[in-house]
């Protein structure tokens, strides 16, 4: 593998040799230094490179560029190498390009031109960007193969994995020639995709979810036996209560059951999180969390779901769905909820296969050109629609009820409405689905006339709410009738306490119907379902642990 690029990308063709220059005095013995005098010219570069298994640490990019300003190019190039770092260059301080490029693209450094003399003002900056790339393991996991077919759903089930671990990887065709090349190196056929290969050249046929996980250099396994707190599900709430325990000093644990970031991990643009006046894709707040949990110390696991929890003397003990335990002081239940299945003929054997739960960001691309029909009306759809109007020929709108205005936010229907490619059908439902290998075609019924008309359709988003999935907990804490999990308020009964109930005070605001377990987020009876109410919660839930330890 050859070295790693710097790139560099400015339309003032003086400007982009000096700074190259520059660079290449410092970094050109370990780095490649890749320089581009207009954003085409970089993101081509940029895809060669990709194709070629390239790596990239550190992303220069002009903000005043014509066609393509530099914060334009930086989200374009984070597509492609999502852990390279960001810097955007200015000839003068442009407040509104700072913040439009903090909350866009996430950017690293702000550089002022002139960075004369390099030494104070170009240098560190560059030394701080290429450790902090060096800190992400990009280096160990980016040369992931994946040999699959378009329209499977392991195969699919796979890139979205890698995906919402920002994990980068390739992905070949089994018909294409690489493709086969590698089922041959690996000494399989076809029955064996999805086939990953490892940068090391290690070939996983069909691998389970933990071992795509290890692959990728994701932990799996506890360090330890014991924490001070354990938090059950990685969504927003779950990352939240992590940075604030770990940050707190608490020995923290997060299990998750797939990919962290949970339902906002899902989100192609969140716009209405405190903080981000532009939105922020669900992956970069999650890759952000993740990153500030880490640098707390919290241990992460990913692709461990947890199926039992039972309370052990003063400690609370999970189970494993393979059989393992870890135990605790304290459990914060940050299981969120899950997308309701869609039942129509036909959607099962497709789903994964033009039938997919949630916006599949990975399907984006694939979209172009195609007639995309999204079910939902609540603001999950609507977020969707805007990201596929921008692939796809069409997008179409399925909702079940009168109107839009019940269900979505106000602000996203002005926003789906000045777009073309966009249409709205109220009052209908999806009654199957059909297509031989691949979803070829859908029935929508009218339920005003209950006429059923059968389209042409290549992808289906399915957006039809969600259910907390808590059966695991059985009887260990108390829920309510749908199964989200009491707290507080919520578990006193004519001011009686829970049965079983052990202590000479009430339960805490987040505490469940045992002592020292709490629950946070989507998952808690009556919550509100908003990535900043689970974040809050996560938080708050830390503060009431603090306070139950110090009374034991
Ligand atoms: C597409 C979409 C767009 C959205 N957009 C917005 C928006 O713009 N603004 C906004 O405020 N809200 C938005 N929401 C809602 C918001 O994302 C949720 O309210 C928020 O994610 C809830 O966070 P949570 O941590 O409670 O649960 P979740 O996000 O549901 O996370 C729960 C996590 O727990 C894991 N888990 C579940 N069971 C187990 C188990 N047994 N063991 C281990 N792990 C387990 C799951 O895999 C999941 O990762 C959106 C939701 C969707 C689906």
């Amino acid at each position: 593998m050859g070295h790693p690029a710097i790139l560099t990308v400015d339309d003032d063709p003086s400007v982009s040799r000096a700074i190259a220059r520059d660079l290449r005095r410092r970094y050109g013995e370990h780095y490649r230094i890749i320089r581009a005098s207009s954003a085409d010219d970089a993101l081509e570069a940029l895809r060669d490179l990709k194709l070629r298994g390239g790596r990239v640490a550190v992303l220069l990019a002009d903000y005043r560029m014509p066609q393509m300003n530099g914060i334009e190019f930086l989200e374009q190039a984070m597509d492609l190498f999502p852990h390279a770092r960001r810097a955007l260059l200015t000839a003068y301080a442009d407040t509104d390009a700072a913040i439009q490029a903090i909350n866009v693209v996430d950017v690293d450094h702000y550089l002022l031109k002139p960075w004369d003399p390099p030494e104070e003002k170009l240098y560190p900056v560059i030394d701080a960007l290429i450790d902090a790339w060096q800190a992400t393991g990009d280096r160990e996991v980016e040369d992931i193969r994946v040999v699959g077919h378009r329209w499977s759903e392991p195969s699919y089930q796979i890139r979205d994995f890698l995906a919402r671990n920002l994990v980068p990887y390739r992905w070949l065709g089994a018909d294409d020639p690489e493709g086969r090349r590698l089922l041959d190196a690996a000494g399989v056929g076809p029955e064996a995709i999805p086939l990953v290969v490892k940068a090391d050249g290690r070939a996983l046929a069909q691998p389970s979810p933990s071992e795509l996980a290890e692959a990728a250099g994701l932990a799996t396994a506890p360090d330890r036996d014991f924490y001070d707190l354990i938090i059950v599900g990685g969504g927003p709430a779950g990352l939240g209560a992590a940075v604030y325990g770990a940050s707190e000093g608490l020995k923290t644990l997060l299990i998750e059951r797939r990919a962290v970031g949970g339902q906002a991990g899902q989100s192609s643009r969140i716009e209405n999180y405190l903080g981000f006046p532009d939105g922020i894709s669900g992956a970069q707040l999650t890759d952000r969390a993740r990153r500030q949990a880490g640098k707390f110390d919290a241990e992460v696991l990913t692709t461990r779901e947890v199926t039992g929890l039972r309370p052990d003397g003063s400690a609370r003990t999970l189970t494993f769905a393979d059989g393992g335990e870890v135990s605790a002081h304290a459990v914060v239940l940050a299981t969120g909820v899950a997308y309701r299945p869609l039942v129509a003929d036909g959607v099962a054997e497709l789903t994964g296969s033009g039938v997919f739960y949630g916006s599949a960001a990975t399907e984006g691309p694939s979209c172009a050109g195609s007639d995309v029909y999204i079910i939902g009306g609540a603001n999950s759809a609507g977020q969707a629609a805007l990201f596929f109007s921008r692939y796809a020929r069409s997008v179409t709108l399925l909702v079940r009820g009168d109107s839009l205005e019940a269900s979505m936010s106000y602000y996203l229907i002005q926003q789906l409405n000045k777009i073309d490619n966009i249409r709205v059908r109220t009052r209908c439902e999806v009654v199957g689905a059909r297509g031989d290998g691949r979803l070829e075609a859908i029935t929508i019924c009218d339920s005003k006339n209950g006429l059923t008309t059968t389209v042409e359709c290549g992808y289906l988003f399915v957006f039809i709410g969600a259910e907390p999935r808590t059966d695991w907990l059985g009887d260990a804490v108390a829920r309510d009738g749908k199964g989200f999990v009491r707290t507080g308020p919520d578990l006193l009964r004519d001011g009686g306490r829970p049965p079983g109930w052990d202590r000479d005070r009430d339960p805490f605001y987040l505490e469940c119907s045992v002592p020292g377990i709490f629950a946070a987020g989507d998952v808690r009876a009556s919550s509100v379902k908003r990535v900043a109410s689970a974040v809050g919660e996560g938080a708050m839930a830390v503060t009431l642990v603090h306070r139950y330890l110090e009374a034991q």
